[in-house]
């Protein structure tokens, strides 16, 4: 048996909410990962079984490494098809936000989904959920809203309804936001849950290889070069730094979701208990932090970049050029010092 995490009155507002709604879109942050994308087709197959109306639209495109994973040929992309997603949210009874905590991570679809008269729901795991929905689902502790919307479902006595389609993207979601079960992985009902899912008939091998061992030769050949020639080492800060210009992701044939993992790379070194990952992207860098034991990356995005995320896990954003950004991250290193955890000698 599962312990319960998601409270009574909120399962119950949430049945009441579907049964109500047959119109339903699902909607998920930026630059979709896989949780992201897991969370939203997991809750799609199963509002299908429902017999309900259900669409995904996810802001902007997500990795080719995800379209394998059924239903995602269905998804609607915001940046590219806007005019019918904006009609479809605005159609909608009932929109699910899944893993994302404030509009802001929507980037241009926030107004639509703000502005959208339908019921929302926010199921995710971030800190400070926002207050644009009607029902917030919100449990930080938990390690993918993948796993939230399979608690979800069962609470609400649909076990049943999950079928191996909905299973596989859950699982895809529960994998990808834990690195394959190497971090905010230690819950025992972690392993409960996949138990069930495995039942379910999902193939965790194969998608594993499906996720991670399908990258293009320029993915590869790109992390070489980050990790040869793009790495600096802040032994005195336990940090490590990459970046890539514009110009060099070029020169690799750079596709969405093509750095994706890099950032976690420095961290297997000994020694290295935070890691930071910039890359320019047009007008933009996307930062990306992660780091191990107690650092708070989260207040470091928030601090320096104006971001946020999980305590390991954040991003950030910079307006600035990438210099600009660099020696931001150089200047404020040595205020985040007394967060560092050195060996007792
Ligand atoms: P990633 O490095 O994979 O893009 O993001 C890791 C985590 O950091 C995400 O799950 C999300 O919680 C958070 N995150 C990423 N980018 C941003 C951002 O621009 N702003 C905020 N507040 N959080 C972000
Ligand atoms: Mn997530």
């Amino acid at each position: 048996m599962l312990s319960k995490v998601i409270s009574e009155d909120l399962i119950r507002k949430t049945a009441d909410a579907l049964e109500k709604a047959e119109r339903i879109v699902i909607v998920v942050h930026v630059a979709p990962d896989g949780d992201a994308v897991g969370s939203a087709l997991g809750m799609w197959h199963y509002c299908m079984t429902l017999d309900k109306d259900p669409v995904v639209i996810v802001p902007t495109a997500f990795p080719d490494f995800f379209d394998w994973m059924p239903g995602a040929d269905r998804i609607v992309v915001y940046e590219k098809d806007k005019e019918k997603a904006d009609d479809l949210l605005q159609k909608a009874q009932l929109i699910f936000a899944l893993d994302f905590n404030v509009p802001q991570r929507l980037a241009g679809m926030a107004e639509a989904v703000v502005q959208a008269p339908a019921k929302k729901i926010l199921v995710d795991h971030h800190l400070q959920p926002g207050d644009f929905a009607q029902v917030v689902i919100s449990y930080p502790s938990i390690s993918s809203t993948s796993e939230l919307v399979f608690r979800l479902i069962c609470r609400m006595g649909d076990f049943e309804k999950i079928n191996l389609a909905a299973a596989e993207c859950i699982y895809t979601g529960m994998m990808t936001d834990t690195g394959g079960f190497t971090f905010n992985s230690n819950k025992q009902e972690i392993y409960t849950i996949i138990s069930e899912l495995i039942k379910l008939g999902v193939d965790k091998d194969d998608i594993y290889r499906r996720v991670f061992n399908t990258y293009s030769e320029h993915r590869v050949r790109l992390m070489g070069y980050c990790l040869y020639k793009k790495m600096k080492i802040y032994p005195e800060y336990k940090a490590a730094l990459i970046t890539l210009t514009e110009k060099e992701l070029l020169e690799f044939n750079y596709r969405i979701g093509d750095t994706e993992g890099f950032v976690n790379i420095p961290l297997s070194i000994a020694g290295i208990d935070f890691s930071v990952f910039m890359r320019e992207d047009g007008e933009k860098v996307k930062i990306s932090l992660r780091s191990q034991g107690s650092f708070p990356a989260n207040r470091f995005a928030a601090d320096v970049f104006g971001g946020g995320g999980h305590l390991n896990a954040s991003g950030g954003e910079s307006y600035s050029s990438l210099e600009a950004a660099i020696d931001k991250f150089e200047n404020s290193l040595p205020l985040f010092k007394d967060f560092l955890e050195f060996d007792e000698q």
